[in-house]
């Protein structure tokens, strides 16, 4: 589950990392810029493929056939989010691209804005808050814009009017009680109903967790991933799935994948992979989850590749039940040298187990296939796009992780570029409590960040087990929240083990305490930036900084660490490292118990009292300290253009990349190439 998004970066240090910097191919490479552009409370930037142009053709014509089919799946994204989003975007585009009026008037302005932040989210809600945007044009101004238009340029439905489609989507954008939040994790109402986003149609929360309860087999040692392909709906009264495949829903976005794939299958490295493509198309085809875990199994298992890719249905955070899943895409190729790094850590990984804090009994005996790379990737699409996750563990499925292990993956050209533009900021400055903090943060942050993510990724999410019996999904809306506290604390945990500096993965002793002091002050502090005043924290990755920092402040007393007021204004004061350093291990041993163990009432205990609730006044002090740095919470990238020449004979005979292409440019390219759904699907 496994996506870890970027905490807010906070040292601004020249990375030293290898494998980037010392590449003789690229001269122009101080001149790259990373910033692209601002807007609401997001920055789009761009990412650089190191030694991309040193990949052989074959290899480049390979990741090109993979890019195209990470961009099919755009619009799948979309409905899956909102079964209105598809018909809102084309709206909006068709009166971006033929606005006859001032483009720099007040009104059109703000419909630009909110275009922007639709095609951010890949729907009309926020990508990490949920809630629906609230547009700055009014119904009015939208209503003579789309009167303007030829009706040929609108996403009608069959027999739809134009002024029908205005008053069907009028209050989806201006209403902002209806289809409120794209998915409700908690809470005492039916969190199916309250979820607008499309993975169920006319269902209740008791009628989804009836339907699949009656699939589920608790002797099955295999058990497929239920829903995950599908939405639940009821029509005559009927419960049933309708599966996303071919011929099935969401067949016209598919079928191209399915065609680009064909061709990259042709042009394989070898193969195993040959084979990992061509058993995703037989999925694709039919649907079958069987068939993805037959397909997990072979992908999970090939790590002789240089080229490696996700595509698909993968990750069930927009679910509040944690079954379905969204739409995503990750093309990538293995950064050899900066994955030395992270081999070492798999080669370790029975140790890292075997000494852990947690319970014997819900230990793995045998640590089974942990792979762990660092990669660069060259494509980022559907759910990994704009917004882009750091580091990626796969697959989700528990059986096959236990038999088969997992790939973990850490995106270092992504953190890269995260580092580069955060690049003297003042946050650290602003939130960090003295200048040995900040000296620290600089010497070590990025280091023990990018260990932090490898850590989390390649072995916390792979530690543990499941004791016999218990159901997977037991900890229903909290189970994303445990699991990815269960990959930090892990992490945390081993940053301060004396084994860190064994392994050289760390220069000495003291460099994880710039790791403590961010999180505690990212968990505590600085990510409150990315809440609306108000509202409560519903993200699963937020949740769990909350939570473990919150706990982690509660239960270590004054002498541990405190929040101290200085100025008005508060700061995080570590005292004692190593007591700190305790308690990550008593909540590590905690967690895992709950996750091994499905114990859903101490999970809900434990997500409510620390992970969800924010305190207004520290809230409040966090945002008025944040709006003088003018840094935008959330962030985002642009892909870079693939350049493809051929031959007479339609031959390939070079693939480059370019890195010009703005972000509305982007949006309104893919919006016109890669756009193949109608604009409702049923
Ligand atoms: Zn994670």
């Amino acid at each position: 589950m496994r996506k870890l998004m970027i905490t807010l970066s906070t040292a601004a240090l020249l990375s030293a990392c290898s494998g980037n910097v010392q590449n003789n191919v690229e001269v122009a490479s101080e001149e790259f810029t990373y910033q692209v552009e601002k807007f609401a409370d997001l920055e789009i930037l761009r990412y650089k493929v190191p030694d991309f142009e040193e990949l052989s053709l074959k290899q480049r014509t390979l990741l090109y056939y993979l890019s195209q089919a990470a961009l099919e799946g755009r619009d799948i994204l979309f409905d899956q989010n909102g079964k209105y989003n598809l018909q809102i975007r084309r709206t909006l585009e068709a009166i971006y691209q033929n606005y006859k009026g001032n483009r720099d008037d007040e009104q059109f302005k703000a419909l630009e804005l909110y275009l922007k932040r639709v095609w951010f989210s890949n729907g009309i809600h926020h990508h990490y808050a949920e809630d629906k945007f609230r547009p700055g044009f009014t119904a009015e101004f939208f209503n003579k814009c789309v009167n303007a238009l030829d009706p040929q340029l609108l996403p009608l439905k069959e027999g739809q009017s134009v002024q029908q489609l205005i008053d069907e989507l009028t209050p989806v954008i201006q209403d902002s009680t209806y289809m409120a939040k794209r998915t409700v994790q908690s809470g005492n109402d039916d969190l199916i109903l309250a979820s607008a986003n499309n993975y169920y149609d006319g269902v209740t929360q008791d009628e989804v967790e009836a339907f699949y309860g009656a699939m589920k087999d608790p002797k099955d040692e295999k058990p497929v991933m239920y829903g995950l392909n599908s939405r639940l709906v009821k029509e005559n009264g009927v419960v049933k799935e309708k599966v996303w495949k071919v011929g099935g829903l969401y067949s016209e976005a598919i079928e191209r994948i399915v065609g680009w794939l064909e061709k990259a299958a042709a042009v394989a490295e070898n193969d195993a992979q040959k084979a990992v493509i061509e058993s995703l198309i037989e999925y694709y085809h039919t649907g079958d989850l069987k068939q993805f875990d037959d397909y997990s199994v072979l992908w999970v298992e090939d790590l002789g590749s240089h080229i490696d890719f996700v595509n698909g249905f993968i990750e069930s955070y927009g679910d509040p039940l944690g079954m379905k899943a969204s739409w995503e895409s990750v093309v990538n190729f293995k950064n050899t040298e900066a994955t030395k790094r992270t081999e070492i850590i798999s080669d370790n990984a029975q140790w890292f187990e075997d000494n852990s804090p947690v319970a014997k009994e819900y230990k793995k005996e045998k640590v089974k296939g942990v792979s762990a790379k660092v990669i660069t990737v060259a494509m980022l699409g559907g759910d990994c796009y704009p917004a882009t996750p750091i580091g990626i563990n796969l697959p989700n499925s528990n059986w096959i992780r236990a038999a088969h292990g997992s790939k973990s993956v850490t995106i270092e050209n992504i953190t890269e570029a995260y580092d580069r533009a955060s690049a003297g900021s003042g946050q650290t400055k602003e939130f960090a409590w003295s200048d040995a903090e900040v000296a620290m943060l600089k010497e070590y942050g990025f280091v023990t960040d990018n260990l932090h993510t490898d850590l989390h990724e390649c072995l916390g999410h792979g530690s543990g087990k499941l004791l016999p019996g218990v159901d997977p999904d037991a900890l229903r809306s909290y189970g994303s929240t445990v699991e990815e506290a269960r990959a930090d604390l892990f992490a945390l945990y081993y940053l301060a083990d004396k084994k860190m500096v064994e392994l050289n993965l760390l220069p000495n002793g003291e460099a994880y305490k710039a790791e403590y002091y961010k999180y505690m002050m990212n968990g505590l502090i600085t990510q409150l930036t990315r809440v609306e005043l108000g509202n409560n924290i519903e993200e699963a990755h937020m949740r769990n900084r909350q939570l473990i920092a919150r706990w982690a402040l509660v239960n270590g007393g004054k002498e541990c660490v405190e929040l101290v007021k200085r100025d008005g204004k508060r700061y995080v004061v570590i005292h004692d490292y190593d007591r700190l350093r305790e308690l990550f291990g008593r909540l590590l041993s905690e967690v895992q118990r709950i996750k091994s163990t499905g114990d859903y009432e101490a999970a809900k205990r434990l997500v409510e009292e620390y992970a969800v609730k924010v305190d207004a006044d520290l809230h409040k002090e966090v945002l008025d300290r944040f709006a003088p740095l003018n840094i935008a919470p959330y962030k985002g990238f642009v892909n870079p253009r693939y350049v493809v020449t051929t031959d007479n004979n339609g031959v390939i005979t070079d693939v480059q990349l370019d890195y010009t292409e703005g972000y509305a440019e982007q949006m309104m390219r893919y919006s016109k190439d890669y756009s193949s759904l109608p604009s409702v699907n049923k």
